[in-house]
């Protein structure tokens, strides 16, 4: 048998192919791939920015952490040092006031002249600027003695506060009053001891006072923000003084102030709303043996507002690069999409007939090779039907090339019509003649689909003569010793066989031997 050498074609270099992945998967990977990278990129840069945001927003967390404990080591260093100072006046004028009690026990002293007496029982600390006189009562209220003077103006206190706490508490020790207003008008505490007779009776007290103008004057000598406290507690969580002033505060017992009465606790700080004025501000207090407790306070406003302004640069800042960056990335993000579409289009179009709109022969020579090393290795039948329009010269003579092409165009209609699988793939080989490729087509299928075809050109209404094709049907199992040319030649004999047997019909391949032999 002759061999037809207008049926040469053009072999691609095996090397060039990607063989391994199947027609569809192809098709749908060189448009998938670089859409994914589309997708990735704004995953990529939204990481990023979601990355430098949580650091961003790490640092000025942690800026603010530092202000804030900046802000609670100064006023614990300024409570500590005003306590101090406050507990060394108030422990020597207590010293005073002790010595008094250990005289008064003594009965040597009891002797003495009233004179003499004063001088062993009071020393010179009464006569300290804001420390008042230091007297003595006995067990029902009444002064006995007055650091001040020999002969005591009569005065009964049984019914303040520090008589009736020492009356009923058998303790010696020193106890601070409530601030009281004497007589001239200033405000004082009482600090006072209890004196117990030699069964445990009570047996009056030793009392002196100290002006609250001594730790105000104090206080005015600090410099402070304006919206920062100073406050002075006795330990049960009475003010007893504060500044700025503030004379309704004053004997007020505030909430947030059990945490002084733990006499184990010595300092600490805490976050409140002040109850006084509303201000929210961190709280550094500072205890100590004697029961005065000193709080320093700073408004939370004060203590953040030079972090807010950096922290609102910054945030500023960094919202505008993430805007930046993310807008920047979505408008390269579209452009990849929009490339990868039109690539998309254009391999479409690189690989289709136009007048046809099959695979053109570029891309079923690609085809053909992917597809019989997929059904070698799959050990499945590969079969081709060479189509070849008949006497179409004489067509084209009679009707022009412009119906002939109209006719080629429905002779594809009808080729695409009866190969549907995804896999199948009917080309345009050449002028007009097509290929139909059916991956995992037994032969007997193979020809019913190449007689349908057949049928439906004939059956193809025409303004012309009707047109008709011949068909050559060829399947192979592809094994070692023959290649996808083997397949191409057998189905060109068979269509040879057609041709020549009277065309309009279909012509199977014989057995592979003859086929060979030929
Ligand atoms: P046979 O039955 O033996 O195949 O006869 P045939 O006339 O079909 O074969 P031949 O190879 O002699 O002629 C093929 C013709 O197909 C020649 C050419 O004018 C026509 N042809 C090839 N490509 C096109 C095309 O794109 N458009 C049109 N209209 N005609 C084409
Ligand atoms: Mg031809
Ligand atoms: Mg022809």
């Amino acid at each position: 048998m002759r061999r037809d050498n207008r049926r040469e074609t053009i072999f691609i270099p095996l090397s060039v192919m990607d063989h391994s992945i199947p027609v569809a998967e192809r098709k749908k990977l060189a448009l998938e791939l670089p859409q994914l990278s589309a997708n990735w990129l704004v995953v990529v840069a939204t990481t990023i920015v979601v990355g430098f945001s949580a650091i961003c927003v790490s640092v000025l967390l942690s800026m603010r952490r530092g202000d804030i404990d900046l802000a609670a080591q100064t006023s614990s260093n300024l409570a500590a040092a005003i306590h101090a100072d406050i507990v060394r006046n108030v422990e020597l004028y207590d010293l005073s006031l002790r010595n008094a009690i250990d005289g008064l026990r003594s009965p040597e002293i009891e002797k003495l002249t009233k004179p003499l007496r004063q001088l062993v029982l009071f020393d010179r600390t009464s006569t300290a600027r804001h420390f008042g006189p230091i007297k003595v009562y006995d067990q029902a209220g009444d002064v006995t003695l007055d650091s001040t003077t020999l002969t005591p103006r009569p005065e009964n206190i049984s019914g303040q506060e520090n008589f009736e706490v020492h009356s009923k508490q058998s303790s010696d020790a020193l106890f601070i009053s409530k601030p009281l207003r004497t007589e001239s008008g200033e405000y004082v505490i009482f600090v006072s001891h209890r004196i117990s007779g030699n069964d445990g009776s009570f047996a009056g007290m030793v009392a002196g006072s100290i002006r609250l103008s001594y730790f105000s004057s104090m206080f005015r000598r600090l410099k402070m923000d304006s919206q920062d406290v100073l406050t002075l507690f006795r330990r049960d969580g009475t003010i007893l003084t504060r500044n700025p002033p503030d004379a309704s505060a004053m004997g007020r017992n505030l909430p947030n102030t059990s945490r002084f009465r733990d006499p184990e606790i010595m300092e600490g700080s805490f976050r409140a709303v002040a109850a006084i004025d509303g201000v929210d501000r961190q709280y550094v207090w500072k205890g100590g043996t004697v029961p005065l407790v000193v709080v320093a306070g700073k408004s939370m406003d004060d203590i953040l507002s030079r972090w807010r302004g950096k922290a609102f640069l910054i945030g500023a800042a960094m919202l505008g690069l993430a805007v930046l960056s993310m807008g920047f990335t979505l408008l390269l993000a579209a452009e990849m999409k929009r490339r990868t579409i039109a690539e998309g289009k254009l391999a479409a179009l690189a690989n289709t007939d136009a007048l046809t709109g099959l695979s053109n022969r570029r891309s079923f020579d690609k085809i053909m090779l992917a597809e019989w090393s997929r059904a070698r290795r799959e050990r499945t039948p590969l079969s081709l039907l060479m189509i070849d329009a008949d006497h179409f010269k004489g067509f084209n003579d009679t009707f022009g090339h412009q119906a002939g092409d109209i006719v080629l165009a429905s002779i594809a209609a009808c080729i695409a019509d009866n190969a549907r699988r995804p896999l199948d793939c009917g080309a345009r080989y050449g002028g007009e003649e097509f290929a139909v490729l059916l991956p995992n087509v037994r032969s007997e299928d193979a020809m019913q689909i190449a007689e349908s075809i057949r049928f439906g050109v004939s059956g193809l209404p025409s303004e012309f003569r009707s047109i008709t094709v011949s068909i050559g049907v060829a399947t192979l199992i592809p094994v070692d010793g023959i290649d996808h040319r083997d397949l191409i030649y057998a189905a060109d004999v068979a269509l040879y066989q057609a041709k020549s047997r009277g065309r309009n019909q279909t012509v199977a391949q014989q057995s592979r031997q003859d086929v060979l032999a030929a």
